[in-house]
């Protein structure tokens, strides 16, 4: 009994840990189809994917009925735009992705891709047309091919690497003793968190989503690597309706709509240059963000000058 409960209670920790940290959840839902807490509606067709137009029509949601986290939320990203989330800790950034996602329904108002609403369509395909390159990408103890081809399995060698080239990996893994053929993981050889990341968006740019969705990672990560991950970011993005979690706004300056959330709703939004010049929020975090930078800048200058 005891051998039985194990896998089944990883299982749903591991599940509530991906709810909860949005961990490569796509990877995973291939291992978890008998733990969804949503499910398809009777006679629920797959999502017909046609531009990747996403809305948020005045939702509101709470983990708990008594607790709403989002409130009122509304916005429209067209077909091949970037919208960035940002705002404080708690704010409901993952919250709004996660329902995306449908981890979880609304309570009120509606999520639309391309017209269709996703309660009705197989979750299967709504996860199918949407990519993501989480903050924190799991891999498996395998070769770094199959770690890169898990973005579709069927993909031919030669695809394999034009994706790792593209996400800026590619004379990196030349650099591994086996180079493609190294095993990698927990067993093998580790990947440092910028290295993973651009397995994510190599596999991300082999599955060739219409959608894609990006956790920026929170890790302060130096500034080559930091360089290499925005080409490369950039090269996923492309063409693509893409949804940043952004925490540095450095990275965000060019998204087509900045939406700042606080405790779940929406206090301001525009782009970059906009917010910039109004006195709110975004005015303030960016003037912290650049404080921080300067400070972070004379350490390392008198770090340089011992
Ligand atoms: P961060 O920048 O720290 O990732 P965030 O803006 O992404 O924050 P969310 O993760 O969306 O914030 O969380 C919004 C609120 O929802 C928080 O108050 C959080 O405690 C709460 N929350 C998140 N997940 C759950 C859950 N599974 N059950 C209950 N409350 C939750």
């Amino acid at each position: 009994i005891i051998q039985l409960y194990t896998p089944l209670n990883w299982f749903g920790t591991y599940y509530r840990a991906i709810q909860k940290n949005f961990v490569d959840m796509e990877n995973m839902f291939d291992l978890l189809k008998e733990n969804q807490e949503v499910i398809d509606a009777p006679g629920a067709g797959p999502l017909i994917v046609k531009r990747g137009v996403v809305e948020f029509n005045n939702v509101s949601f709470g983990y708990l009925p008594e607790r709403m986290i989002l409130k009122k939320v509304t916005f429209n990203v067209p077909e091949g735009k970037t919208l960035a989330l940002v705002g404080p800790s708690g704010s409901g950034k993952s919250t709004i992705i996660r329902l995306l996602f449908r981890f979880y329904d609304v309570q009120t108002g509606s999520i639309i891709i391309d017209g269709q609403n996703v309660k009705t369509i197989t979750q299967e395909s709504l996860r199918r047309a949407i990519g993501v390159v989480p903050q924190d990408t799991v891999l498996f103890n395998n070769t770094i091919k199959y770690n890169v081809k898990y973005g579709r399995l069927s993909a031919e060698d030669v695809d394999v690497i034009n994706a790792a080239k593209a996400a800026d990996i590619h004379e990196r893994i030349l650099t591994f003793p086996d180079a493609y053929d190294t095993q990698v993981g927990e067993r093998g050889l580790r990947l440092s968190g910028g290295e993973k990341q651009r397995v994510a968006i190599a596999r991300t740019i082999l599955k060739a989503p219409t959608i894609v969705l990006l956790d920026e990672a929170t890790s302060a990560l130096d500034t080559q690597t930091e360089r290499n991950i925005q080409g490369a970011l950039g090269e996923v993005c492309t063409n693509r309706t893409t949804i940043i979690v952004a925490h540095r706004l450095s990275t965000i300056i060019h998204a087509d709509e900045i939406l700042v959330l606080k405790e779940g709703e929406i206090v301001e939004r525009g782009r970059h240059e906009y917010l910039v010049g109004q006195d709110g929020e975004y005015a303030k975090m960016w003037s912290d963000q650049l404080k921080n930078e300067k400070n972070a800048e004379s350490v390392n200058e008198s770090w340089q000058e011992e």
